[in-house]
């Protein structure tokens, strides 16, 4: 491996093991939760919205690091982002997927570009696109105001198991 490929590597063990933004939100304005069938991942989202701004986005979930550390650094970027710029940001990441940008015009997607590799591994990509996907599912829903809190009065980062890294208190189920 060259020493880029080695640092990236570090970059996402890193947001593997230590997840930024990790958590659940009672009082958030979107949410989604999503699965990935072909490896298995699952990624919780909550996201607190204020004036078209992502005031705050946290994620729970299990699975592969590829999927647990593309969410850590998405929520860790997203935080304090306008709608539309985490949409510009969706899209600059899956140009990065496709292999259409180079990593030098990848910079505003922070820690992300160190996923850039995973465009070699097309069985991968799905695993690093799916907490983007649980954003645009939320955003959207909330911008069509279809999207509905839980009614669950544990919803608080204290309901996460420990031991799965799993939300376990509501009652929604993840979708494919
Ligand atoms: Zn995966």
């Amino acid at each position: 491996m060259s020493e880029l490929e080695d640092l990236y590597q570090d970059i996402i063990v890193d947001h593997f093991q230590n997840p930024r933004c990790f958590g659940c939100m009672k009082d958030k304005d979107a949410g989604a939760k999503l699965f990935n069938p072909l490896c298995g991942d699952q990624i919780d989202l909550c996201v607190k919205i204020e004036d078209d701004k992502i005031k705050k986005i946290v994620f729970s979930g299990k699975g592969c690091s590829i999927s647990q550390a593309a969410a850590s650094m998405m929520c860790e970027l997203l935080e304090g982002k306008s709608i539309s710029e985490a949409k510009e940001l969706f899209e600059l990441y899956q140009k990065m997927l496709k292999g259409e940008k180079q990593d030098d015009e990848l910079n505003e997607l922070g820690d992300l570009v160190a996923l850039s590799g995973v465009r070699k591994f097309s069985a991968r990509i799905k695993c690093a696109m799916l907490g983007w996907e649980a954003v645009q599912k939320a955003l959207n829903d909330y911008l069509q105001g279809h999207y509905k809190t839980p009614d669950c009065q544990k919803c608080e980062k204290d309901c996460i198991s420990k031991e799965s890294n799993t939300h376990n208190c509501c009652h929604i189920s993840y979708e494919k």
